[in-house]
């Protein structure tokens, strides 16, 4: 039997790797393309972003699509050259993706003040949306700017592209990536502080208090397949929601989701990925609705394994239809903390051999947040150091939400399981940008 270098770790055979020396053959070939991260494809059998036909990303690129950017514009030059032939795009140190200013995206005539004069409760109530407000209004004017933020803070991400972070301190402050309806991409060693929404929109009819909303997740893996998010970081960074101010007496929330998962959306693997100081993190499927389910319903297949979960309100993930896979994950739970598991409509997670740590005053039965009576497996967790059954302790503390047992499906797609009692130690030194090798 052989040994041969894959994916960063030796295993004792060529099986393993077939997708990594592809095009090439031998050990050499396998040596160069361990060196070069960029080169680097997902392992056969890790996570559902292996499945089928597996998750390469640009490792094919010849020299002429293999682009280094170091800022927002060159980035965005380089997603849009040569269509969906492999391509490689190296992010040299930190790109500033949220323009020299909001008030550089607002439109003429656009006043924050006179929105909140006109959309206060007081004046127009809890009745109805803004939707239908005019062109002209203070909304419709908020509409316009925030279409110039849009277009400016999103990048789409063409087919069979690996974005990649060089060295330790490379990254994106207020981008959004959108991965949509494409196959085949792959981000790796990038740190993402969350896009601030710029214009947030007023709902009045959004609880009876009504709630301030905000688009523009750090990345949106939207209609596409084969994606493979690894040792990235995803944080508000300096601007935490602690930050922001409230208007109306509710927060003025400028944050959407680190990583959200949508509309059919199908084999992603997330691995060694930090996800900390944020509220809502990760979306899978984005609605209960008959429309949505019928886009989603058989996908939104998702694997995490080994990425640290800290300092989240909720959503680590939030699951709709996917049969979604988490084990080996770390969860470091702090003031504040919601929920990590949202059990979602037709939701079939499996969470195994997964570490928790709880601060004092926090239930392990919070861990689990049931929005649909779903069931889930769970086993081989532990909360500070013991074995806990998520879902008995759950049903213990929240006897009105009962959750049941039984994803009814058994994950295939894992490579190396640690043991749980390692994990905190593992995750921690090595998840997340800069820690790539
Ligand atoms: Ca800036
Ligand atoms: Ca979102």
């Amino acid at each position: 039997m052989r040994t041969q270098i894959c994916h960063g770790r030796v295993i004792a055979s060529l099986v393993g790797c077939t997708a990594l020396v592809l095009g090439v053959t031998g050990t050499a070939a396998a040596h160069d393309q361990h060196r070069d991260p960029a080169r680097q494809v997902l392992g056969a059998n890790d996570g559902w972003g292996s499945y089928g036909t597996g998750t390469t990303g640009g490792a094919a690129a010849d020299a002429a699509h293999v682009y280094t950017v170091t800022d927002w514009d060159g980035f965005k030059a380089a997603l849009a050259d040569g269509g969906s032939a492999p391509k490689i795009i190296k992010v040299k140190g930190v790109i500033d993706a949220d323009g020299p200013s909001c008030d550089s995206f607002q439109v003429p005539g656009y006043d924050f003040d006179a929105y909140l004069a006109t959309y206060d409760p007081a004046v127009w109530g809890h009745d109805k949306t803004l939707d239908d407000e005019p062109d002209d209004s203070p909304e419709g004017l908020r509409r316009a700017s925030a279409a110039n933020q849009d277009a400016y803070i999103k990048a789409t991400v063409p087919a069979n592209t690996t974005i990649i972070g060089v060295g330790r301190n490379a990254g994106f402050n207020g981008a959004s990536l959108q991965i949509k309806d494409v196959d085949n991409v792959i981000v790796r060693n990038l740190a993402f502080e969350s896009p601030l929404d710029c214009f947030p929109q007023w709902d009045p009819t959004d609880t009876a208090d009504g709630n301030w909303n905000s688009e523009y997740d750090s990345a949106v893996v939207y209609g596409s397949t084969h994606v493979w998010m690894d040792h990235d970081t995803f944080t508000d960074g300096d601007h935490p929601d602690s930050t922001l101010p409230s208007y109306y007496g509710r927060i003025y929330e400028q944050h959407d989701g680190e990583l959200d998962i949508v509309k059919g959306a199908d084999y992603v693997t997330a691995s060694w990925n930090v996800f900390e100081d944020h509220d809502k993190t990760i979306l899978i499927g984005n609605s209960d609705s008959a429309s949505t389910a019928a886009v989603d319903r058989g996908h939104l297949k998702v694997t995490f394994h080994h990425n640290l979960f800290s300092n989240l309100v909720e959503r680590a993930p939030r699951v709709r239809f996917g049969q979604v896979d988490s084990y080996n994950n770390h969860f470091v739970a702090k003031d504040g903390y919601g929920y990590s598991y949202g059990i979602g409509m037709e939701s079939q997670l499996v969470a195994q051999h997964n570490a928790f740590t709880l601060p004092d005053g926090i239930g392990a039965g919070t861990i689990l947040k049931r929005w649909n009576d779903s069931p889930l497996t769970a086993d081989d967790n532990y909360v500070n150091g013991k074995r806990v059954d998520l879902i008995a302790v759950h049903n213990a503390e929240v006897p009105t939400e009962i959750l049941r047992s039984g994803a009814g499906w058994t994950p295939t797609l894992r490579t190396r399981i640690d043991p749980v009692r390692a994990v905190p130690g593992i995750v921690d030194h090595r998840a997340g940008a800069g820690r790539l090798h």
